[in-house]
């Protein structure tokens, strides 16, 4: 049910100031404090996720700067895999430095890196599916990696979503979603959220309150109406993706494909133990001939939508080093791997033929 509500009447003030001391619990008083339709949100994420409860936010980066702000300190330091979304790369890299929050960047496949860098931090962050190469992270080493140092293990789950993995199973203590994407997976809302256990999340939920950035109560309804739908999406999405990734990686005008259930991907083995031995919906290649014919490529799509985002019911694609990963230097795009030509496409809900179909079309036209 959508309770829209920002604020709630007492009949009596003794009941409103013990609501109000309490914030939470005792009745809703305020919706930045609780509401419940958020609630019933948090319940069905939490519950999705395995954790024992959850927190929502007012988006992906709600949910990823409250919890390294909640998490860390001036003088800590943050351990994350270097493959990630844009956006947390740069609160990572620029903006928690001005805080005196650093971070160290490593390959999500360098284990002995990783480890050697957690000594003296305090937490260690990654993607399942990391951003924009489709590398599935190692969780259960990276678990006992972050359980020997003491540290929290903070897993953002949004590729893969709770249909193909649930990290805490693997040895993550927090979880996070961009849920405007599979959550929602209609391209009409934005929000985060945190899941977890209550040390970590009350922590937390003072700050989030404090800072604000809370999700609409429509947007948790619609995000609840989205969840209804998850596991049929994301297993066609990622069928469909894993099916493209076949032809593209066929096709002379395409430099290379990663997805991780690809033959000989080095990622298969661990799509295979982490991800029920699905990829996701979500792929990249790179298109032969640079920046030029990549646009060339991208504007003769019909069904294809040039837009940003993932985790839809409509196919999405983006250039990466001029949309997603644009807070990234040249220097910083080589070494994430992100080319000229590089593309990541989302998969919809289309027909899987009719996207292949199109995908061939707009090779050709830009040839
Ligand atoms: N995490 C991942 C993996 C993302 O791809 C994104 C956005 O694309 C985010 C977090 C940020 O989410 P939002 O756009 O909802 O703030």
């Amino acid at each position: 049910m959508l309770d829209p509500a920002s604020t709630y009447s007492f009949d009596d003030t003794a009941s409103f100031a013990k609501a109000s001391e309490e914030k939470v619990g005792a009745g809703y008083v305020y919706t930045r404090w609780a509401n419940p339709t958020i609630d019933a949100f948090e319940a069905s994420v939490a519950d999705l996720e395995g954790a024992e409860e959850a927190e929502a936010f007012a988006s992906g980066m709600a949910a990823i700067s409250t919890t390294f702000l909640s998490a860390c300190s001036s003088g800590d330091r943050i351990v994350a895999a270097r493959q990630l979304y844009g956006g947390t790369f740069a609160i990572l890299t620029q903006t928690l430095p001005r805080y005196g929050i650093e971070a160290t960047l490593v390959d999500v496949a360098d284990h002995a890196g990783i480890e050697a860098a957690l000594d003296g931090a305090s937490l260690l962050y990654c993607e399942t599916i990391g951003n924009p190469r489709i590398e599935v992270a190692n969780l259960p080493v990276l678990g006992k990696l972050a359980a020997a140092a003491g540290v929290p293990f903070v897993v953002d789950n949004t590729f893969a979503s709770p249909v193909l993995c649930r990290p805490i199973e693997h040895g993550a203590d927090v979880v996070i979603h961009s849920a405007t994407k599979f959550l929602g997976g209609h391209h009409d809302l934005i929000g985060g959220v945190v899941c977890g256990s209550p040390p970590f999340l009350n922590k937390m939920r003072e700050l989030a309150r404090e800072l604000g950035a809370v999700l609409s109560p429509f947007n948790a309804w619609l995000a609840l109406r989205g969840i209804a739908t998850i596991q049929l999406r994301v297993e066609r999405s990622s069928a469909g993706a894993a099916k493209i990734a076949r032809v593209l990686d066929e096709h002379a005008g395409i430099d290379g494909v990663f997805y991780p259930t690809l033959a000989g991907g080095s990622g298969a083995d661990l799509a295979a133990r982490l991800l029920g031995g699905h990829g996701g919906g979500t792929l990249a290649f790179d298109v032969a001939g640079g920046r030029e014919r990549t646009a060339r490529f991208q504007e003769a799509l019909r069904v294809i939508m040039r837009a940003a985002s993932l985790g839809g019911t409509h196919s999405l694609i983006v250039h990466a080093a001029s949309v997603t990963h644009t807070q990234l230097t040249d220097a910083e795009l080589d070494e994430a791997g992100i080319s000229e030509g590089f593309c990541r496409l989302s998969v919809g809900l289309e027909d899987h033929d009719d996207l292949i179909a199109d995908l061939l079309q707009a090779l050709e036209a830009s040839a």
